[in-house]
C-alpha cells in the first residue's frame, strides 16, 4: 500500500501485458498454477491482461482467485463496422475489469495517435472499465529533454473530454513507460521515473483536485523481480505494468512477493 497526501491509500499494483503471446491453453495453465501460489496475497491487485481469444476461459478460471482480467486494448464503440475491433461492451461481458489504453506498440504498430487515445479513454470510462492509460516519451524525444512535455500532452489529451466530477477518474490508472525502455532490457533510472510520476500526480491534481490522489501511477519498461522494489518503493509509484517478465509463472509469482 502506498498513500497519498491528502489520506487516500493506494493499493500496490502489478499488471502482467502478454502482448501477443500465450495461447488459451497456455493462458489457462499459468492461471492454474499461479492462482494457487498468490491466493494469500491481499496487499497487491493481480491483473493478468491476456490476448482477447483467452479472455473467456480465463475469466471462468479466475472467478474463485484473487487474480483481475485485463485488456490490451478495445475499439471506443459499442458495435459497429470495424472488422477485426473488440468493443468495451464485449470486454466488460467476458468479466473484462482493466483496459489498457493507449500502449507505445499500439501507438507506433497501428496508428493510435493521442485523439484516438482520448476516445478509447473516455469510452472504457462510459462502459465501466478501468482505463490503464500509457504515457511516455521515445529515444529522441528523451535526448531532447522532452520528457516531461510528452507526457503532459499525451495525459491531458486523454483526460480533455471527461468529466472531472466522475469518481470512476479516481480509480484510473496511469502508467509512465519510456518507449526506449519496453522490451530493451534496460530499464528507466527509479530516480528518473519517480521524477515523472511526480510529474504526473501533479498534473492530475491540477485537473482532478483531490481525486489525483487515488489515481495509481505504475512504471513499465523492462521490469523484472530483481529490480521492482527499486521503483515501487518510491513515494509516487504504486506498481508495475510488466511485459517481458509476467510470462513464466514462477517470474510473476516472484514480482508480487517483492511488491507485498
Ligand atoms: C509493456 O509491455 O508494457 C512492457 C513494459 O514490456 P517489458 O516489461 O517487456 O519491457
Amino acid at each position: 500500500m502506498t498513500g497519498g497526501t491528502a489520506g487516500a491509500v493506494r493499493q500496490s499494483m502489478v499488471i502482467a501485458n502478454w502482448k501477443m503471446y500465450k495461447t488459451a491453453a497456455e493462458a489457462e495453465m499459468f492461471v492454474e498454477r499461479v492462482k494457487e501460489e498468490v491466493k494469500a496475497v491481499k496487499e497487491v491487485e493481480m491483473v493478468i491482461c491476456p490476448p482477447f481469444i483467452a479472455l473467456e476461459s480465463l475469466s471462468r478460471l479466475m472467478g474463485d482467485s484473487n487474480l483481475l482480467l485485463g485488456a490490451q486494448n478495445m475499439h471506443w464503440e459499442k458495435e459497429g463496422a470495424y472488422t477485426g475491433e473488440i468493443s468495451p461492451l464485449m470486454l466488460k461481458e467476458s468479466g473484462v475489469k482493466y483496459a489498457i489504453i493507449g500502449h507505445s506498440e499500439r501507438r507506433r504498430y497501428f496508428g493510435e495517435n493521442d485523439a484516438i487515445v482520448a476516445q478509447k479513454f473516455s469510452a472504457a470510462l462510459s462502459f465501466g472499465l478501468i482505463p490503464v492509460l500509457c504515457v511516455g516519451e521515445n529515444q529522441q524525444q528523451r535526448s531532447a529533454g522532452e520528457t516531461e512535455k510528452v507526457v503532459q500532452e499525451q495525459l491531458l489529451t486523454a483526460l480533455k473530454e471527461v468529466d472531472e466530477n466522475r469518481d470512476i477518474l479516481g480509480k484510473m490508472v496511469l502508467a509512465y513507460e519510456p518507449v526506449w525502455a519496453i522490451g530493451s532490457g534496460t530499464a528507466a533510472y527509479p530516480e528518473d521515473a519517480a521524477s515523472v510520476a511526480t510529474f504526473i500526480r501533479s498534473l492530475l491534481q491540477e485537473r482532478l483536485g483531490d481525486l489525483s490522489q487515488q489515481v495509481r501511477i505504475l512504471y513499465g519498461g523492462s521490469v523484472k523481480p530483481e529490480n521492482i522494489r527499486d521503483f515501487t518503493s518510491r513515494e509516487n509509484i504504486d506498481g508495475a505494468l510488466v511485459g517481458g517478465s509476467s510470462l513464466k509463472e514462477t517470474v510473476f509469482v516472484q514480482l508480487v512477493q517483492a511488491v507485498r
